[in-house]
């Protein structure tokens, strides 16, 4: 479902047509949002305090809006497009969705692996997919790196998300990026093999699943596990959860799969200039403590302080891998999946 949330004012002042000519001369930006939390609120509206710019929003699941946006055309309304996971903004820009920015506060102030080489697009808080397991059941040693879960002994054990999830085909995606695509595929059909179950729901879903003891190791992003700890979650309660611990992967090599929460211009963006403010509003240090503790994420600028709930999960080493590669290779993690019969 797709939400409007602009001041009716503003819709009869006519979105949809754009503002040039406008007699309100008003300063806005309409930013199109798959994030929807109320932290978020705070965030906005501290941008029109600090610029006197009024924020449109207009929220939806990914899809929809990248829907909408290319439906839309030439005439959009739409300024930025926030969303989730480089293989998203892939699939945006893929779709010729996003024009290239220039921003020498972007560039110093984000990591080069967390923004598109050409800056198309833009991480704002970052978030590692990590394998959580059963302290009784497994042994810490035995699961250290996503290529140790394609081994033979942790058979029915693994819970896991279907492959057609987009952290799934970002993940598979990083896997054939490192290993190479004949490695990748046996690790695929490897995992496939230690499932404990047909894939079914999504990353909450492996972490309950991984409580209630149906599986032993669960993959699943951080913050879903990070949210458990902050606030209650419906079978991930402290005494539910007193047998989990969690690896970061991969921290004697190349380091924990990353992606990010991220956003980039859209290529008709009628207020340009606004969206860029924004951008840059969201890499100040304040923003990034607000749009990373809102999804229990991870800032992607270094040294803003991390939410409490999410520096429980301890440091880590990040893989530096450019997220570009994860929507690059994505078709290929498709595939890849496919032929093994992962579903
Ligand atoms: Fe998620």
């Amino acid at each position: 479902m797709i939400m409007n949330r602009i001041a009716p004012a503003l819709l009869a002042a006519g979105l949809a047509a754009g503002t040039a000519g406008s007699a309100l001369a008003l300063e806005e930006v309409n930013v199109y949002s798959s994030r929807h939390y109320d932290t978020d609120e705070a965030l906005y509206s501290d941008f029109t305090k600090q610029t006197g710019i009024e924020i449109n929003r207009i929220e939806g699941n990914a899809d929809e809006l990248i829907a909408r946006i290319q439906n839309e055309g030439a005439n959009s309304p739409a300024d930025i497009l926030i969303t989730v996971d480089a293989g998203r903004l892939w699939q945006a820009q893929q779709k010729g969705l996003f024009q290239p920015i220039a921003s020498d506060f972007l560039k110093q102030r984000i990591p080069a692996h967390l923004r598109h080489p050409d800056g198309l697009w833009f991480g704002f808080s970052q978030r590692a997919r990590i394998i959580f397991y059963d302290r009784t059941r497994v042994k810490p040693s035995d699961i250290q790196t996503y290529e140790s879960l394609a081994d033979p002994k942790l058979k029915g054990l693994i819970c896991s998300r279907s492959s057609g999830s987009v952290y799934m085909l970002s993940l598979g995606a990083s896997i054939i990026e490192h290993d190479g695509p004949e490695k990748a595929k046996a690790w695929a059909l490897g995992l496939m093999n230690n499932l404990a179950r047909a894939p079914v729901g999504g990353d909450t879903e492996q972490l309950t699943a991984l409580a209630s003891g149906e599986c032993a190791i669960a993959l699943a992003n951080t913050y879903y596990y990070a949210r458990a700890l902050r606030s209650p979650v419906r079978g991930l309660e402290p005494e539910k959860r007193e047998n989990i611990a969690w690896v970061f992967p991969n921290q004697n090599d190349r380091g924990a799969h990353v992606n990010i929460s991220g956003a980039g211009v859209l290529r008709n963006a009628p207020n340009r200039d606004n969206a860029v403010k924004f951008l840059e509003y969201l890499a100040g240090d304040s923003a990034q403590a607000y749009f990373s503790a809102g999804n229990d994420e991870y800032p992607v600028v270094p040294g803003v302080a991390i939410s409490p709930s999410v520096a429980q999960l301890g440091p880590f080493q990040q893989d530096t891998l450019n997220l570009e590669a994860l929507g690059r290779n994505q078709p290929a993690a498709q595939r890849m999946y496919d032929e093994v019969g992962f579903k």
